[in-house]
Order: C-alpha cells, then structure tokens, then sequence
C-alpha cells in the first residue's frame, strides 16, 4: 500500500482512538497525519497530534483554543478553534478523512470532506440519517469514494457486488439484542439507567449502548443503509444475533448469501477502511468459531422493540421526518438517562414527536441544505422536549 495522507474528525473519540492505534501500529510511511480535531478536549489532541505528527489540529469549541495553542507552542503544528476551524481541517488535502464526529455537528465538515472528492471513512451515522439524500448527490458530484465503518455496513460494503446489483434480494444487518434482548416489557418498563448502559458483546459510550437496548441504533442503521447502498428500506433485514459475530449478509438471486464475520472489535471495520481496497494487520482477536461452537440468530420482536418500525416510516415518509427522528431519540435518551422518563417512553417519545412533526410541518420540510436540515434538527429537539415534559416522572 501506497503511503496514505489522512485527517480524523473527532480523533478524540471511541472510533477516532481505535483508527489512531491502528495508525501507530502501522509500519513507518504507511500513513502521514495531516490534522486531527475534536470538540474541546484541548490537551488530549495537543498530545496526539505530536505523538503522530499531524500538520493541523483543531477543537471545535472556541473557549478550549488558548489551551490547545498553550500545548503546542514549541511546536511547528498549527492549530485553531472554532466550528470553522473544523471545516478547514476537513478542507485540508488528505487522500483519506475518518468522519468520527457524533451527532449532527458533523455534518459541515464531512460534507467538506465529500466535496473535494476525498475517501471519507463514515462513521457518523447521524449525519447520513439526517441528510443523506444531500450527503450521496454530493458524494457522486465529486467522485468521493464513501468507505462504511459502522461495523453492520462495511460487513455489508464487503460482501455487496455492485456489479450484481440486480441480483442483490435483500441485506441483513445484524443486531446483537442489547441488555434486554429477553426481558419481558414489564421489566423493561422499569429498566434502570446502568442495565441500560450495560452492552453484552459491545464496549461503546452511553447514548449508543441505550441505542442498543432499545434498538434505535437499529433503525438509524437501516436508514444508513438504505443511503449508502441505494436501497429500499423494505430491503434491508435485521436478524438479531446475540454473540455479535456475523456483522451483515448479503442475499442474490441465487439463494446464495455472502456474510462478514469478526470479532466484535471496531478495528477490524475501521482497518478495512483504512487500507481499503488493500488490507493491513490489526491487533484484534482472531475468530475462533470452534471454540464458539454455535452462533444463534432470532428475529426482532415489534412490540418489545417498536425503534425498528418507528424508523422504517420514518425514512419512507422522507423529508424532515428521519432527521426528527434521530433528534428526538437524542432528546428521549438523554430525559432517560437524566431519570426523567422511563425505558419505553424513549420509543414512546419519539413516535410522538414524529406525529407532531407531521401536525405542525416539520415533517414535511425538504432538507435540501445543511441549514434546513440543522433547523429541522431543532424542531425535532423541541417537539420531543415537549412530548418528554409530558411523561415526566
Ligand atoms: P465519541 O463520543 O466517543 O467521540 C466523538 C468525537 O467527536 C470526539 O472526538 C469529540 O471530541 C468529537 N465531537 C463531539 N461533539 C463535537 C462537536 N460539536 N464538534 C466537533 N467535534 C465534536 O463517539 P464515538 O463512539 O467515537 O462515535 C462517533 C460516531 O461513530 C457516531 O456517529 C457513532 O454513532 C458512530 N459509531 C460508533 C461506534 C462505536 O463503537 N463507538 C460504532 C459504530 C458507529
Ligand atoms: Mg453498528
């Protein structure tokens, strides 16, 4: 593999830590840091950024900047502060950018990204869900290769022959079931905070563990699917598999189904797009299936996990309704985890904001820009702070 100049938003975080140990494993050459960016963890980029010797750094909150330029004034490494700085790291000429920011903020820098027709490594699955019609015209318009990270999609990025895409049945992304996988909904009801947060197979932050148990992670899951693989959503299956070791399968027209299989380890997926489309050594465990002996799969049950379906009318009634949905499960997550409402008022509250978003037109709003698209993301905060004050406990 060629030597390869690469920038990591959101370098500070689960995903941009497990692509930076990737990076300092490989060989000498095999990668040049160009900049790196996080939203205000100052001192923690500082270090990175030296240890890996990145041109540029950037942290998106204004006030965290005087530390960042403090701990990197013996250096030649530039560095700024503010969303727009962000968007300059982006610019910057790398080959390859990780898009490893959470949530809407990252919208504006990987688009950046996207436009000047870099590979971008997706892990950001909110801004796909939010705006991906926006996100695949301008992918196509610049020629940007668009490389799947999320573990369920780069299984599915590797087993799809688009070149028998006609014959592509159907795709399966895999759910592991989360922590209440079989609990009845009674108990789930009373589901605590920390049974929440507690992932059987995954070790990942609190908002996407509670999206684990309640299988919202699924249904951004599907709709990131349905954008980055052209897809209707009436073609992407989920099959819940407990040991989280089948990542995605492929269904054609033969009957015959192509599957990814690994460790549950963000390197292995991270890795495939690092190198893409050659392959390089990771640290991670190998599969060992006979020690495993028996990996199970069950279909989801819609009434314990309503996220699924929520998610599916979401994304066919399109415009603005993906985007309240992901703002209103962000909105339902965090009154859970702050103990102000219940497990179930989480999928609750979000088919609640969507209805009110459909009664007052939010729903209906084209997000044919980022503007439109971060207004409409507001309006889903709001409804479903709404619909949250009314299940206050
Ligand atoms: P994280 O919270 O650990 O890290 C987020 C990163 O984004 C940090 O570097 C943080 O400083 C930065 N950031 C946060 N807010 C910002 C803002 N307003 N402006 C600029 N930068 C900001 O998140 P993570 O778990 O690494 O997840 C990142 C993305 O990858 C998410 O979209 C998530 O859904 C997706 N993802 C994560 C995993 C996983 O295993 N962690 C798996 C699949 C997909
Ligand atoms: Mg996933």
């Amino acid at each position: 593999m060629s030597s390869r100049k690469i920038t990591i938003l959101g370098a500070t975080g689960s995903v941009g830590r497990a692509t930076l140990d990737l990076v300092e494993r490989a060989p000498e050459g095999a990668f040049e840091v160009v900049a790196l960016t996080a939203n205000h963890q100052a001192e923690e980029l500082a270090q990175l950024a030296r240890r890996t010797g990145a041109q540029f750094c950037a942290v998106a909150a204004p006030e965290a900047g005087p530390a960042l330029e403090a701990a990197l004034k013996d250096t030649s490494i530039r560095c700024a502060a503010g969303p727009d700085a962000i968007c300059e790291a982006a610019r910057l000429s790398a080959d390859w950018v990780m898009a490893a920011i959470v949530g809407a903020a990252g919208l504006p820098p990987t688009l950046e990204a996207v436009k000047r027709g870099a590979a971008v490594a997706f892990a950001n699955k909110e801004a796909l869900v939010c705006a991906g019609d926006l996100f695949m015209r301008a992918a196509r318009e610049a020629q940007a290769r668009l490389l799947p990270v999320d573990s369920e999609h780069n299984a599915i990025f590797q087993a799809f022959e688009e070149r028998q895409r006609d014959s592509v049945r159907r795709i399966i992304l895999t759910a592991s079931g989360g922590p209440f996988r079989n609990w009845s909904l009674e108990d789930m009801g009373q589901a605590s905070p920390s049974q929440a947060v507690a992932h059987p197979t995954w070790s990942m932050g609190a908002k996407i563990s509670v999206d684990s148990a309640t299988m919202m992670n699924k249904g951004l899951e599907i709709i990131e699917a349905c954008h980055l693989f052209g897809l209707p959503q009436s073609d992407v299956d989920v099959l819940v598999h407990p040991e989280s070791i089948v990542h995605g399968l492929v269904e054609y027209a033969d009957g015959g189904m192509l599957a990814q299989l690994g460790m549950p380890d963000m390197r292995t997926p991270i890795a495939h797009a690092l190198a893409w489309p050659d392959r390089i050594e990771t640290p991670v465990e190998r599969l060992d299936l006979a020690l495993l002996s028996q990996l199970s799969f069950e279909a989801p049950d819609p009434v314990r996990f309503p996220a699924l379906g929520l998610a599916r009318s979401a994304f066919d009634a399109g415009r603005g309704a993906p985007a309240i949905f992901n703002a209103a499960n962000e909105v339902a997550v965090a009154a859970f985890l702050n103990g102000q409402i219940g497990f179930l008022d989480i999928a609750a509250c979000v088919s609640d904001s969507l209805e009110r978003g459909e009664k007052d037109g939010v729903a209906s709003v084209e997000p044919s820009d980022f503007e439109t698209v971060l207004e409409v993301d507001r309006q889903g905060r709001r409804l479903a702070t709404d619909a949250v004050e009314q299940r206050f406990r």
